[in-house]
């Protein structure tokens, strides 16, 4: 590590073995050879990436130390096949980053190293940035006498006194025989081609002036400008009610860390949901910003990845990925809506994107702001303790105020379509006085359960251990969980009699309100109905546009919008979040109910909320209405204290899936008796809560100690040997887990 080469500085002593971090899940590097003569007259450097044969095919690796000796001999050594880069490919902080989360979620660094960088450069391509290429007139062509040498070359004349006129793009040369009047241009030395230096991202219009913040805005703008010429580490929480301007806070750090020639990188959950917040940053920005959203393909995001590296972007959004973006003179990291879960990669190196760019932001000195209306645990405890600092807006700018909430006890009550009578005079309120109404709902499809009314019969996936969900409208029953699908048998398999079903999905929930509003244009917001490229887009554009008044959706429509004619919002089973079984259920369902709410008054019109549940009396509901997100949040920090959990407690989460059930738990039975340790507690295995999933039987084993480090410490002395442990089960580690599901 430390013979890192920085910026213009090689280090010229190597030996004559290379450690490679490869491609493999093995948590260890492995040695090549170098050949002597260096390859290609090249030198070998750290952090370049190198050609390498690794079992029986070729891979891109990372040269990541020299060595003089090695534990096997010259002659069983392979060579490196090729040298790729002629300096590290990444800057040092990113490789930096790239190491600690190897070490710190227990993956092989060569898999970090793949993942931070682009699809095109784990496959070995080059990393430079092409300008665009231009044809042009040497000053040979320009001269007074050029056209005389080509009376007999109409086409190569009439090229020529365009060239000297203007230089000419490539594309602008498209006819055969241009081209190969162009050939004979260069090779008479008459024309050239030329390359422009490299253009940077696209620039944002800058056409709306900042507001004037209110004093809680301007003070903890301040705070952070103050933090941001300071060069120090400086991770802050904002916590913000919803609507309270956050952004614009932002927007004024982001601006001073441009003042001050730095760069900014802005995380934010999920980029495609919410279009208007890049709207709004190319507003008020005038500088080269990359948005890295998932609709770019492998060239674009190569492109936009070495244009971050060359410093020509200068502000980069992106969600977690975005994160392992290289960025000269990084001033500030912004991490929007820091509770969401979003952050946290479910597979392969499951990271979570907000704490890497909390160490990024330490190795580099800089500033982190987490901003939220609901705060993690972690991060709330994190304040309390003083390790970070701690900013509040507690306004909504303007006459903006917090909506009213009002719970809906629906017990023992009629319900149409999963709405009381109660909900459905409020939407009639609020619809006759111009307002527009959310109604939320987390399950998509018509319904969750399709019964039968005879016998009992449950149509139930084959795969998982699952229910399928009724979708009316293409007469389907899906699996949520492994997408199978199967069209909906007429009547009941087992005693034909008529099946019914039981519960309700946004589909269902559409209907319902089409019936009770026929004049009222709906929108519903799920994944089902956004699959189409733009549909997101043309939906949103029409609740924006006043066309759409109802508006029924997932949570895909409960986070980050700012929609100011947006007055009642429903929440129709509260139920739902209130019963989660996981041990981050409690704190799901108050930053869900607090940020669903938020959707709600976001402008001059006051806001409301309904929340309909069969738990009125719940004691998290009523704190959470009585007392708000605040007082929730630290009694669920207490509960988490006497139970030892996460924050108070650091859990790993080791899955295993097989073919059976056993092979998975025999797997997680042996990794237990390697790390068993007395500085650590374990529970299981145990057979995963949805044991079956897409055919694979599932289980787990919970590891638990009482900080990170030695969490860490022990997994890490373990790694190798579990690496090696027989069986047929696939398996990984979970540091950090989201849930134990
Ligand atoms: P948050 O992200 O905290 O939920 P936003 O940043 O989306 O809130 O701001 C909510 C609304 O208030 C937006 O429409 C924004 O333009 C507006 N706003 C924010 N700050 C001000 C201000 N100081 N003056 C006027 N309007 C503001
Ligand atoms: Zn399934």
């Amino acid at each position: 590590m430390d013979n890192y080469p920085t910026s213009g500085k090689i280090a010229a002593k190597t030996g004559p073995i290379a450690r490679v971090a490869t491609p493999s899940p093995l948590p260890y590097s492995l040695d090549y050879r170098l050949t002597e003569p260096l390859i290609d007259g090249k030198i070998p450097v750290i952090g370049a990436r190198v050609k390498i044969q690794l079992g029986r095919r070729y891979a891109i690796g990372f040269i990541e130390s020299f060595a003089e000796t090695s534990t096997f001999s010259s002659a069983q050594l392979k060579p490196i096949s090729a040298l790729v880069d002629q300096s590290p490919l990444l800057p040092y902080d990113l490789w930096k980053l790239c190491h600690w989360a190897a070490r710190y979620y227990q993956h092989a660094f060569g898999l970090v190293l793949q993942k931070a960088i682009p699809v095109l450069l784990r496959g070995g391509q080059v990393a430079k940035l092409d300008g665009k290429q231009f044809a042009t007139a040497t000053p040979a062509g320009r001269a007074d006498d050029a056209l005389d040498l080509l009376s007999r070359a109409p086409k190569q004349a009439e090229l020529l006194i365009q060239l000297t006129a203007t230089r000419c793009s490539m594309a602008g040369i498209s006819e055969r025989k241009q081209q190969a009047a162009l050939r004979e241009l260069r090779t008479k030395g008459l024309a050239e081609l030329i390359e422009a230096p490299p253009t940077p991202p696209e620039a944002g219009v800058g056409t709306h002036p900042a507001p004037q913040l209110n004093t809680e805005q301007q003070s903890a703008a301040n705070r952070l400008k103050q933090a941001i010429t300071a060069e120090k580490f400086a991770p802050t929480l904002l916590e913000g009610i919803t609507g309270s301007g956050k952004t614009e806070v932002y927007l004024a750090a982001i601006s001073e860390a441009l003042a001050n020639n730095k760069t900014a990188l802005i995380l934010l959950p999920e980029i495609s949901l919410t279009p208007q917040v890049i709207a709004r940053f190319r507003e008020r920005l005038t500088v080269p910003m990359l948005v890295l959203h998932s609709g770019l393909n492998d060239n674009q995001r190569l492109t936009g990845w070495l244009q971050a590296r060359e410093g020509l972007a200068k502000v980069v959004i992106g969600t977690r990925s975005a994160v392992f973006t290289p960025l000269p003179d990084l001033g500030l990291i912004v991490v929007d809506e820091e509770h969401d879960t979003a952050f946290k990669q479910q597979d392969g190196l499951r990271y979570s994107g907000r704490d890497l760019a909390l160490v990024r932001g330490q190795l580099l000195e800089i500033p982190v702001v987490l901003g939220t209306a609901t705060p993690s645990l972690e991060t709330l405890l994190n304040a309390q303790q003083q390790r970070y600092s701690h900013l509040q807006l507690t306004e909504r700018p303007g006459s903006a105020r917090p909506p009213a909430m009002q719970v809906v006890d629906i017990r023992g009550q009629q319900l149409q379509g999963g709405l009381s009578t109660s909900a459905n005079n409020s939407i009639r309120q609020h619809l006759a006085s111009g307002g527009q109404v959310m109604l939320f709902l987390n399950r998509r499809g018509f319904a969750p359960v399709l019964m039968c009314h005879g016998c009992g019969y449950c149509a139930e996936c084959d795969d998982c251990d699952s229910r399928y969900t009724f979708h009316q409208r293409d007469g389907k029953l899906r699996c949520h969980h492994c997408g199978h699908q199967r069209y909906v048998p007429g009547k009941c398999p087992d005693c034909n009699a008529e099946l019914k079903t039981h519960g309700q999905g946004t589909e269902q929930l559409e209907q319902v309100l089409a019936d009770q509003f026929p004049d009222v244009q709906s929108v519903r917001i799920d994944r089902d109905t956004t699959r189409r490229k733009g549909s997101l887009e043309s939906k949103l554009e029409s609740i924006r546009s006043g066309e759409a008044r109802l508006l029924i959706g997932t949570q895909m429509l409960a986070k980050g919008h700012d929609f100011p004619e947006l007055s009642l919002v429903v929440m129709v089973d509260a139920d739902q979040g209130l019963l989660a079984a996981d041990f981050r259920g409690s704190e799901r369902f108050a930053q869900q109910l607090v940020q669903v709410s938020g959707r709600a008054g976001r402008a001059e019109r006051p806001g409301e909320v309904v929340i309909q549940t069969h738990r009125p009396q719940d004691p998290l509901l009523q704190i959470l209405l009585k007392e708000g997100y605040s007082a929730a949040a630290t009694k669920l920090l207490t509960e988490r204290k006497t139970a030892c959990w996460p924050p108070y407690a650091a859990v790993a989460l080791l899955r295993a899936e097989a073919s059976s059930l056993e092979t998975a738990e025999a797997f997680l039975l042996e990794a237990a008796k390697l790390i068993e340790h007395q500085d650590l507690s374990l529970a299981g295995p145990q057979p995963a809560p949805m044991t079956k999933r897409a055919n694979r039987y599932r289980a787990q084993l919970l590891v638990q100690a009482n900080d990170r480090k030695v969490l860490q410490k022990h997994l890490a002395s373990r790694l190798q040997q579990l690496h090696q442990l027989p069986g047929a089960a696939r398996w990984s580690i979970d540091v950090d887990p989201a849930d134990l599901y």
